[in-house]
């Protein structure tokens, strides 16, 4: 682990943390103090944002940015892609007279108009208005990009059609927001509490990826266009040791690492932990939590950042879920919880019976929400990558079920079936209805392969995949708790006895939930039985997962929180298939390319080497040598790889022929995608006849443990 070690990088690093973003310390420094208030209260969502407020905000925002050598400013937005996308604009602004002013207006500021006709809008933006326009979301603080072009202010925004319609992933991520704070806040005043503002969803996303030498992935086709390989036999070598783990860092990735961090504090992006992960060459790097929004703009940052510091350092991160098969996949676990803004986290056990009934009451409702909504969260972690990981035998499982540890499941158990609770210490503890028991502090005990595991003070959703924006699990997280907080709210504020409301609430909840909950290994086959026998839904591949979110009983859900509209939860999916289908459509094609261009002409050249010699040798008198065995069982795979990669070539024509969306998806997973494995595991056996310097692409070997 790089840290601070002696007091000048101390200093240095505290000179330059958040140098690059324009955060709130920074406008309270240069705005205005009733600018700054006014613009707290936008943030809050209490006041509606003036043109007036916006035009001083320009103003300092723009000097701020010029005096660090910025040219270009750029609405920086989440487009349904899942990348960040930006259209850089000069501060030029000529005279007229052969002289320019560096301006940016509050207009600029607030509403910019990306030529973004080419971003997916699943039908919802005709292209005769194709425009949609970029609104400055308030909330996340602006940054400096620095980079080979010069340094650029980026503005955090949202990407709105004309018509008002999201066309990007931070719109309903704002409003799944608003609709937790809506119904949480109901929950605490009719608690009682008559102090806090806001509850505010917290975030801190754990990102894995891996890293591999620049020199070895230029010559992979397969990972320069798709991030993963197509091809590739597992090495001798692979992380049965689990000596990767927390193990020492090398020097080339230490010194990485440290220029990551920095280049994320300057940005205020407090990276804070980083370690190896279980397969060789693979890394986590975890952020101090923040607010959904923040932590989502955050985390799209620390994916960015992590693969352009990555390239100053001869080497490529890989952000892809199953880059190596046979070798671990990376996730992203999104660690959640809610929080007042007067610091109270709603889900941490507290000292007293009154916060203790509170964590218990909000727990469970989270319970419920998981329990009733799996198959949406399911569905918010679904992607063309993340299908390699999920029920595929790897971590997570594809089962939605829920860690609580054993205390505290203990607990719940005994208040949903009126007993008595048996602390671990041994001493008794008796609900009754007006308080709670004290709780057990440390009730974090640990399970790695749960899906959605409570950690102590908050729950850690393990199923995102690595690649993808944080920003859709969070959608549904945020909507599902508010949906289940709104029946509480409605039951508390009619209830005369608040207590024994709550009580009665745990009890009828968890009594009706508890199958969500489970607290063993989710990886065995046992539970698969188990979660069956419960009900639980198992859903394997991102195309059922994803026709989730068009069920009516889904956009109800999204429709009654303003969260999305059917409309647009109908086009997501449509763009969410379609990346689908033309993700696997590249992977094939690829694959294809390489089996027909490289493969097939080293494998034959090699396999006529042999056979030359295998003549040669018989010329001698060598009988039936090991040159010509080798050279048969080369040609007869060869003709097999031939063979599956027609009929690749063929199940690729005919997907790509479907019009609908989703029955094009469908060939897609189980004409193409299934015929890929044939292909490679042909591919893969030659690899291993073919000597190493004869064959076209750099092997795991060097991929995975060059650096
Ligand atoms: P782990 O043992 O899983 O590494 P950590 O305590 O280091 O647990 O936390 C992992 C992530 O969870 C970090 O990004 C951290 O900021 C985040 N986290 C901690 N508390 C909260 C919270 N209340 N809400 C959301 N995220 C949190
Ligand atoms: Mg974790």
């Amino acid at each position: 682990m790089s840290c601070c070690c002696n007091k000048a990088e101390e200093a240095s690093i505290m000179a330059t943390y958040g140098s690059n973003s324009f955060s709130n310390a920074v406008m309270r420094e240069r705005l205005p103090k009733s600018i700054f208030k006014e613009l707290l209260a936008v943030q809050a969502g209490e006041k509606e944002l003036t043109l007036e407020v916006a035009e001083v905000v320009a103003a300092a925002m723009r000097d701020w940015a010029l005096e660090r050598g910025a040219t270009h400013y750029s609405h920086w937005f989440q487009p349904l892609t899942g990348l960040t996308a930006e259209k850089h604009d000069s501060f030029i602004a000529p005279t007229g007279d052969g002289r320019v002013l560096m301006e940016f207006s509050g207009k600029e500021l607030i509403k910019g108009e990306p030529d973004a006709s080419s971003f997916p809008s699943g039908g919802l933006r005709a292209t005769f208005e194709a425009r949609g326009y970029t609104a400055w979301d308030t909330s996340s603080p602006a940054f400096l990009k620095e980079d080979g072009s010069g340094v650029t202010l980026c503005i955090p925004t949202a990407f709105i059609g004309y018509h008002g319609h999201a066309l990007d992933k931070k719109v309903p991520l704002l409003k799944s927001m608003v609709a937790l704070n809506k119904q949480a806040m109901r929950v605490l005043r009719a608690l009682g509490n008559t102090s806090s503002k806001r509850v505010v969803a917290t975030v801190g996303p754990e990102q894995e990826y891996f890293l591999v030498d620049k020199s070895y992935y230029e010559q992979r086709p397969d990972l320069i266009l798709t991030g993963r390989t197509v091809f590739g036999s597992m090495p001798a070598k692979g992380q049965e040791m689990e000596d990767h783990y927390f193990g020492a860092m090398k020097d080339r990735v230490l010194s990485f690492m440290g220029e990551l961090n920095r280049e994320l504090w300057k940005v205020g992006v407090d990276a804070k932990t980083q370690h190896n992960e279980v397969a060789p060459n693979q890394f986590e790097i975890a952020p101090i939590f923040s607010t959904t929004n923040v932590a989502t703009d955050g985390n799209q940052l620390t994916m960015e950042t992590i693969r352009r510091v990555a390239s100053r350092h001869g080497m490529v991160a890989l952000l892809h879920e199953k880059p190596f098969a046979g070798v671990n996949g990376s996730g992203k676990h999104n660690n959640w919880s809610m929080s007042t803004d007067d610091g109270q986290n709603l889900l941490e056990p507290g000292e007293n019976p009154e916060t203790n009934a509170r964590f218990l009451l909000f727990t469970t409702a989270v319970l419920e929400a998981v329990d009733t909504w799996s198959t949406l969260l399911r569905a918010s972690a679904a992607s063309v990558g993340n299908d390699h990981r999920l029920g595929a035998n790897e971590a997570p499982p594809a089962i939605i079920s829920a860690f609580m540890g054993s205390q505290l499941t203990e607990l719940l158990e005994s208040i949903a079936d009126d007993k008595t609770y048996a602390a671990k210490a041994g001493e008794k503890m008796h609900l009754g209805v007006t308080a709670l028991p004290k709780l057990p502090k440390d009730l974090s005990d640990r399970n790695r392969t749960s899906p959605f595991a409570f950690t102590g003070n908050k729950f850690e959703f393990r199923m995102v995949g690595s690649s993808q924006s944080i920003a859709g699990p969070n959608v549904v997280i945020n909507t599902i708790v508010a949906d289940v907080l709104s029946k509480v709210a409605d039951r508390l504020e009619k209830a005369k006895d608040k207590n024994a409301e709550i009580q009665k609430f745990i009890k009828e909840s968890y009594g009706k939930h508890r199958r969500i909950v489970f607290n063993g290994n989710g990886y065995s086959d046992e539970w698969v039985k188990e979660a069956e026998r419960r009900g639980l839904p198992n859903i394997r591949t991102t195309v059922e997962a994803l026709a989730e979110y068009a069920k009516p009983k889904a956009v109800e859900l999204f429709e009654r929180h303003a969260v999305l509209s059917k409309e647009e939860l109908e086009s997501r999916t449509h763009i969410y298939f379609e990346g689908y289908s033309k993700q696997i459509n590249i992977e094939a094609g690829v694959m294809i390319e390489m089996a027909k261009r490289s493969i097939f002409p080293a494998a034959s050249d090699f396999a006529a080497g042999l056979a030359g010699a295998a003549a040669a040798l018989a010329s001698i008198g060598a009988v039936s040598s090991p040159q010509e065995k080798r050279a048969k069982k080369i040609a007869e795979i060869l003709a097999e790889l031939c063979d599956e990669t027609e009929k690749l070539e063929k199940a690729l024509a005919e997907a790509q022929g479907i019009e609908d969306a989703h029955a094009q998806a469908k060939a897609y997973r189980d004409k193409v995608f299934a015929q890929m494995g044939v292909v490679r595991e042909k591919g893969d056996k030659l690899e291993m006849l073919v000597a190493r310097d004869a064959w076209p692409f750099p092997s795991y070997e060097e991929l995975l443990f060059s650096l």
